[in-house]
């Protein structure tokens, strides 16, 4: 490949105008390449779209193995080193973190829509025509999509559940993934608030607790916070009614001086003294807690043996080392505020619970805070067998729980299995002959890269892809809009038969999303990378970092 030099040549007098090193690339040449990186990741992942979508394995540097088919899962622990690799991986993660699926619809469709636009630049189409005709095409899209969506209820509890249960298709969840669709539906109703005319469903108000032993089927949905801790003191309560509930970011312990001090001690009284102020401090932190009425109190940080004691003493509940994200949690879901120093609690610092309770799950013990003030806190405890299985249990039931928060802030669902592709694409290429001009290249390119989505979906179940795009096209052109691949029957269908839905704001984003990817990285006509060696430096640098930030933990 040829590179431009670095070197601008003025009057026959060289000029250096990049750092020694630095490499560039312009033009076609800088579009190609990106377009080939970003083909790269897309394609790699195309084979993971869709219920049989294939795995993936990833062995990272130490040699620990991830087995996934989940799109942000996969890009995240590929650990990309290309800047326009690096550009798709944030896009993946951007709708992961905004609408929770569709990651690799987002970036398949990325790559689909860059592979076509490098067939138009070999014709001579400008990028920019390209990027022109890829808006209008966006646009449009936006418009076929809302009028083939179909409103839901948001106590239409059947269709959130089906919205729930084509989001989930991890193998070990088969089995259960009626009943995952129902704790995902029950929860975000409960956490669902009305703002105006609008519904939120803010899912950080769902905690996913996984709990290895007994089998999936034993998860259950808690009204509640689970803090997975014990209680301190085996002579506390390990059940308080009608809880008050204290949090506290400071230790129940005499805190050790900073500096190294030496105390001298030479008359026995003297360490009597001594040990007798260290117990009075103890003892003032506790009183402290009981006059002002608490029953319960989380602490964030240690307890003292003494201290411990105490609080048994006066029949106050305790929970020491408590993570800072489940005293946030708490104080949101019992109305309690956190305090860091202990005299300045007060009464109104308590939240509250009808029930605070230590119970055994699998051998283990954990703190249930049920039937809180705001009633907008629950958690789901996920149970299962193995260690693998409970972790793609609680991926299935993030994605679950997202989608249906999804409908319930936008209550609207289309069709899956590519149906929507198809019917945008067939409207799409209407559409186009109204543009003509070069445009209408552009706009029949992003039909093409649209029908990657049932292809992709028809080719990981192992059908003929080209035959059911044909069958697909043939479908919509008969005005049939549901029809989609189903993947099971190894035909076209009506997907809204087959109960397979999904979010519109979920398709809407991966689109768009999609779509201004792809315009960007035509928008780059000049490479300027630094050279290697600087870049070497700080990759180590940046590793060391991050190996002193794990070895924290
Ligand atoms: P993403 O990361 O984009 O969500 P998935 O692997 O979850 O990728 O696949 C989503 C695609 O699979 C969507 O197009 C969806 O309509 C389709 N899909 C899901 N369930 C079915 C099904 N039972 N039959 C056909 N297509 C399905
Ligand atoms: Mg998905």
């Amino acid at each position: 490949m040829a590179e431009a030099p670095a070197i601008a040549q003025m009057g026959g007098v060289p000029v250096l105008i990049l750092k020694e090193g630095t490499t560039r690339k312009t033009g076609r040449e800088a579009i190609r390449l990106n377009i080939m990186v970003a083909r790269a990741i897309s394609e790699a992942i195309k084979s993971t779209l869709g219920p049989k979508g294939m795995d993936k394995m990833l062995i990272d540097s130490l040699g620990d193995i991830t087995v996934s088919n989940d799109g942000a899962t996969i890009l995240d622990e590929m650990d990309v080193q290309h800047p326009i690799a690096k550009l798709l991986v944030e896009i993946s993660k951007a709708q992961d973190d905004e609408v929770g699926d569709g990651t690799t619809t987002t970036v398949v469709l990325a790559g689909e829509l860059l592979k076509e636009a490098e067939r138009l630049l070999l014709m001579n189409i400008h990028p920019t025509v390209i990027i022109g005709g890829y808006k209008k095409a966006l646009e449009k899209a936006n418009e076929v999509l809302r009028n083939m969506a179909i409103k839901v209820d948001i106590n239409d509890e059947e269709s959130l559940k089906k919205v729930a249960m084509t989001a989930m298709h991890g193998k070990a969840v088969r089995g259960v993934k009626e009943y995952f669709a129902d704790l995902a539906v029950k929860a975000v109703k409960q956490i669902a608030e009305k703002r105006g005319d609008k519904w939120i469903a803010d899912t950080d108000y769902i905690q996913l607790i996984k709990r290895q032993g007994g089998s999936l089927f034993d998860s259950q949905l808690v009204y509640g916070v689970i803090v997975d801790k014990e209680v301190v003191h085996p002579g506390m309560p390990k059940r308080v009614e009608n809880a008050k509930i204290a949090l506290l970011d400071a230790p129940l312990e005499v805190e050790k001086t900073e500096i190294d001090a030496e105390i001298r001690i030479n008359d026995p009284s003297q360490m009597q003294s001594f040990l007798e102020e260290e117990e009075r401090l103890l003892k003032e932190m506790v009183d402290k807690i009981a006059t002002v009425g608490a029953n319960v109190v989380f602490v964030q940080k240690g307890i003292d043996d003494l201290a411990q004691h105490y609080l048994a003493k006066k029949g106050i509940l305790a929970v020491r080392r408590v993570k800072k994200s489940d005293m946030e949690k708490l104080a949101r879901a019992t109305g309690a505020r956190i305090v860091t120093k202990i005299e300045e609690l007060s009464e109104k610092d308590l939240g509250e619970a009808k029930l605070v309770e230590e119970r055994k799950v699998a051998g283990e013990k954990m703190v249930f805070v049920e039937g809180c003030k705001n009633p907008k806190a629950v958690s789901i405890l996920i149970r299962g067998g193995l260690e693998k299985v409970v972790d793609e249990a609680e991926r299935s039931l993030t994605d679950a729980v997202s989608v249906v928060a999804d409908v319930v802030e936008e209550p609207y669902i289309l069709p899956g299995g590519g149906a929507p592709e198809a019917e945008v694409a067939r409207v799409l290429r209407d559409y186009a002959t109204k543009i003509g001009g070069r445009e209408q290249l552009a706009i029949e390119a992003y039909a093409n890269a649209l029908e990657a989505i049932p292809k992709a979906l028809a080719e990981n179940a192992g059908l003929d892809p080209v035959d059911i795009v044909a069958e697909l096209r043939a479908a919509h052109e008969k005005g049939k809009t549901n029809y989609g691949v189903d993947v099971y029957e190894g035909k076209v269908t009506d997907m809204l038969t087959k109960d397979v839905v999904e979010p519109l704001s979920v398709k809407l984003h991966a689109i768009r999303s999609a779509t201004e990817a792809s315009a960007m990285i035509l928008r780059i006509d000049d490479i300027i990378a630094a050279s290697r060696l600087e870049e070497e430096k700080k990759g180590k640098k940046e590793e060391e970092k991050e190996k002193e930030e794990s070895t924290e933990f």
